[in-house]
């Protein structure tokens, strides 16, 4: 997927902020429109190189995210401007043919596939079979090559599904490697249900390496049982370096029952700046967002970094530890 910062050296991370439309959709109450745009607007501020802004999904399955189409003119138009966006490129997901041609017609250029590697997840999740889904993301993948778009692929449920339990390695294997076969540009790697732990981690991406290049490889972790962090911490000492995150922890699945929210931005960006590792992200400008999104939306944040700061205790800078 494009970036438009990508970080500069090989120990830096790139920080994806999938608040706007994972973080969002599974939400009862509607954020307007307005609140969506300046939500947005102030996570480029805060330095990410790239925002999932929305999905191309009809309302009647995501109420949440109704307004794609408005917000994503409104945005792209930003875009074309270099208001806000000019360091930071805005995506959206698209999980099938009329979403996808729908985000074109829109002028999206950077656009999120899903499937599950659970057949009864994806079957809940998109009402179509793994195979039914691919042959579909074929004709997508083979139309964006065209176009010169670049392509991700979410893959769900790798380290454990909650209809058929922990997947077997070879199905995740096959699975990755057919889509960057397809021609999918990034494959992330979702842990839908939070279920991962670092050695779980380590198997997958340990197998993967052997099949696809790690740059091709992001990690989308939930923090359900609160390993989200670490596992990330697991991923980028096996070399993967680009992170999905979510403003405060917002987040979940609706098809995924007692799935909480994703790893939060926070989080990630203290557990990396802390580390040495270089994100792009300002923390201050993060917990100012997060705390101006508690207050329109009367919703507490779980990001532990985040409700600590908002506590009083002082952002800690990055480490020196090895000065
Ligand atoms: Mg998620």
């Amino acid at each position: 997927m494009k970036s438009k910062i990508r970080q500069g050296n090989e120990t830096a991370v790139t920080l994806i902020e999938v608040g706007p439309r994972d973080g969002l959709q599974s939400s009862d109450a509607f954020i307007d429109t307005k609140d969506k745009i300046t939500l947005i607007q102030r996570l480029a501020e805060c330095g990410f190189s790239q925002i999932e802004a929305s999905a191309f999904v009809h309302p009647k399955w995501i109420p949440a995210l109704a307004d794609h189409r408005e917000l994503m003119t409104h945005l792209l138009a930003d875009e074309n401007q270099k208001n806000y966006f000019a360091r930071t490129a805005l995506s959206v997901l698209a999980p099938n043919e009329r979403g996808f041609e729908n985000a074109i017609a829109c002028g999206c250029q950077n656009i999120a596939l899903v499937v599950s590697a659970s057949d009864t997840h994806n079957q809940k999740n998109l009402n179509s079979s793994i195979e039914q889904t691919l042959e579909g993301y074929a004709r997508i993948l083979s139309h964006a090559r065209e176009k010169g778009l670049t392509l991700r692929v979410y893959l769900s449920c790798v380290f454990d599904c909650p209809y058929e339990g922990t997947l077997p390695l070879g199905t995740i294997v096959e699975l990755v490697r057919r889509l960057e076969a397809l021609g999918a540009n990034e494959v992330a790697l979702g842990d839908t249900i939070g279920a991962a732990v670092p050695n779980d981690v380590q198997k997958v991406l340990k197998a993967l390496r052997d099949v696809v290049p790690v740059e091709k490889l992001a990690c989308h972790f939930h923090d359900t049982r609160g390993l989200g962090v670490a596992n990330a911490l697991c991923a980028y000492d096996l070399g993967v370096r680009i992170f999905d995150a979510s403003l405060g922890g917002l987040g979940g699945c609706p098809y995924a029952p007692g799935a909480s929210g994703n790893v939060a931005s926070e989080d990630l960006v203290y557990a990396f700046e802390r580390s040495g590792v270089s994100t792009g992200v300002s923390l201050t400008a993060l917990a100012q967002t997060s705390l101006w999104f508690e207050s329109i939306s009367k919703r507490k944040l779980p990001s532990k970094v985040f409700q600590s700061q908002k506590g009083g205790l002082q952002t800690i800078p990055p480490s020196q530890k090895d000065a």
